[in-house]
């Protein structure tokens, strides 16, 4: 079974990788694959390029087993549609189970993602929590798909809900990049080696990131 966790990664940072390490362990996966999203769909296209927020990921994950950064979004052009990346992992990955990360404020929004429906036709969606979190029980729609034991998960390919908590880090990209832009110093929010990157390239310094940060 292998895990997929999607994002921005504008920059990676240790909220993004202990959970995907936690997940990984939780699910017992052989691999999850960290996706850089290329066009988002549904927020402000990210300051930085793709390819560099694809370059932080890899330095994050150098030398992590079984963490793996995933370049597919950036072969595609047009918006990054998650079901677009589901059916080439799918192409790829046979019928092996899949489990879709996603968190609850993504899930909220779930109704809005193109072709949200079929996503389960290739994978099963964990939503992530925070720990205490009760699951609603009004999910009409859902009432099929619903897991309440993950044991279900690794004996079909997709097409199940769970949802599962993690331990939280209370980090986000924005806050680091504001930090950035204020001259702050980010150490400990996230890998030294995705620091040096940003230090060396300048990422988030410049008067636009600046603004950008300060309207959040
Ligand atoms: P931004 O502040 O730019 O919105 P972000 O820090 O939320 O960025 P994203 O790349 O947008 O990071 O998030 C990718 C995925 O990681 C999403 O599913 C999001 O819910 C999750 N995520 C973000 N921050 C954390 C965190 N601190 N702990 C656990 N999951 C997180």
């Amino acid at each position: 079974m292998i895990g997929i966790y999607g994002g921005t990664f504008d920059p990676v940072h240790f909220g993004h990788l202990r959970t995907a390490l936690e997940l990984k362990s939780l699910f017992k996966l052989t691999e999850v694959r960290l996706i850089p999203c290329a066009n988002p769909p549904h927020r402000a296209v990210p300051l930085t390029p793709p390819l560099m927020r694809l370059q932080m990921l890899q330095l994050a994950l150098a030398n992590r087993q079984g963490l793996v950064a995933d370049a597919c979004e950036l072969a595609r052009t047009g918006p990054s549609y998650t079901i677009d990346t589901l059916r080439e992992l799918r192409a790829e990955q046979g019928d092996t189970p899949m489990l879709l990360f996603m968190g609850m404020d993504a899930f909220a929004g779930l109704a809005l993602w193109h072709q949200w429906q079929h996503l389960f036709d290739y994978a099963h969606i964990v939503v992530i929590t925070r720990p205490g979190f009760k699951m609603p029980l009004d999910l009409p729609f859902f009432d099929q798909r619903l897991a309440i034991n993950a044991e279900v998960l690794p004996t079909i390919p997709n097409g199940k809900l769970f949802f599962q908590s993690v331990t939280q880090l209370d980090i986000s990209a924005t806050a680091i990049r504001l930090l950035i832009a204020r001259r702050e110093d980010p150490h400990f929010l996230l890998p030294d080696s995705v620091i040096d990157f940003i230090l060396q390239h300048k990422l988030y310094k410049t008067e636009q990131a600046a603004i950008a940060a300060e309207q959040i």
